[in-house]
């Protein structure tokens, strides 16, 4: 049985002040003639169906043209969608059990994390227990009993009649601290007056960082930090909302970590890699980036200057920058981040072990020439 597994719709988005719906018109267009193409027994919208918690008429107009499409192109095929950390888990559940009897499954309460929904296709049966994003910390006991009726939830009720298939999911507790950054008008501008070269340089960059380059195997260690122990300011996955400098508020997620360290502090490469840029940029003003595996690139921002250029192939713990407070900053400190096929990443994680561990490569490559 198959699945189609999409994630972050983020319907009603715009980027730099476009309108991305006609784009999202055409995303849907695409899973309908992949459903039609695979014949899967659901879609998963895993987090994400909306922007935001009050979505945009001409979203909500988009997604409900969509759903009667799904039983016109396959009676059998259901849409389960959970929220994410954008959408509303409250203003999404609305009328859930009822549309569940349409095929379309919103789970957004945490409480029915244990509760499979059961999917059928052509004899097969499939028990999908579908996490919502604020699922609670602890060990979840998955039950699924007898009967296995398409669309009807089992139950993780302690009594009646013994399980047929039990498995344990363990769901850990992290704390995304929130803060509140207050913005001069001169920051304020940098993140919300339009600017073309802004929006061309924003473009270039993730360009630049969805490059996957085959030859790209630098690294062979696991990576260090780049300014040393020095105090954190942020870390990975902190909420922030910029108050601006005219009134209003943004907010966003710090996807990398920053360090609070004096202008001119020796920034050094984490890792061995090659130096893909290092140049000014209008919002996070010098900036060196490292590829160190392919598609797997770190980022140092707000440096006051580069030592290194694109191209050169630095050693980990090389010096390629000097610290600063340049760009969209509002004190000194570096902004390190790591990007893994274009998903940030915490960085921290990478710090403790490898990815490539070379010496058990290694092992298992002569234990197979041995013949052991
Ligand atoms: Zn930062």
């Amino acid at each position: 049985m198959r699945l189609l597994h999409a994630a972050d719709l983020h319907l009603g988005k715009t980027l730099h002040e476009r309108d991305l719906l006609a784009d999202q018109a055409h995303m849907l267009e695409a899973l309908l003639q992949a459903a039609a193409a695979e014949k899967p027994a659901a879609i998963l919208v895993a987090g994400d169906l909306y922007d935001r918690s009050v979505p945009p008429p001409e979203a909500l107009r988009l997604f409900d043209a969509f759903l009667p499409r799904v039983p016109a192109l396959d009676r059998e095929l259901a849409v389960v969608v959970i929220p994410g950390n954008h959408d509303s888990a409250a203003r999404l559940s609305f009328g859930a059990g009822l549309l569940a009897r349409a095929g379309l499954h919103l789970r957004t309460r945490p409480e029915e994390c244990a509760q499979p929904l059961v999917l059928a296709r052509g004899g097969e049966r499939l028990a999908l227990f579908a996490l919502p994003f604020d699922a609670k910390a602890g060990e979840w006991r998955l039950v699924l009993r007898r009967p296995w009726s398409p669309g009807a939830a089992g139950s993780a009720a302690v009594s009646g009649p013994p399980p047929e298939i039990e498995a344990r999911l363990l769901v850990q507790a992290r704390a995304f601290p929130a803060e509140d950054i207050g913005l001069d008008a001169a920051n304020t501008a940098l993140r919300t007056v339009p600017d073309p070269k802004k929006e061309a340089e924003a473009r270039a960059f993730a360009e630049l960082l969805a490059r996957v380059d085959p030859d790209a195997v630098h690294l062979d260690s696991a990576l260090i930090l780049p300014v040393g122990e020095a105090r954190r300011s942020a870390n990975f996955g902190d909420e922030r909302r910029y108050l601006y400098s005219g009134g209003g508020s943004e907010s966003s997620r710090h996807l990398g970590v920053d360090f609070a360290v004096v202008k001119g502090t020796p920034v050094r490469a984490a890792a061995r890699g090659r130096v893909v840029f290092a140049a000014e940029r209008i919002v996070t003003g010098t900036t060196v980036v490292i590829e160190h595996l392919p598609g797997l690139y770190s980022i140092y921002m707000h440096l006051s200057s580069a030592s290194v250029a694109a191209g050169r192939l630095v050693e980990r713990g090389e010096v390629v920058a000097l610290s600063g407070n340049s760009g969209l900053s509002t004190g000194p400190h570096l902004h390190w981040e790591l990007r893994a096929l274009g998903r940030s990443v915490d960085p921290e994680a990478w710090v403790k072990a490898a990815p490539l561990d070379k010496a058990r490569l290694i092992a298992i490559m002569d234990a197979a020439i041995e013949g052991r």
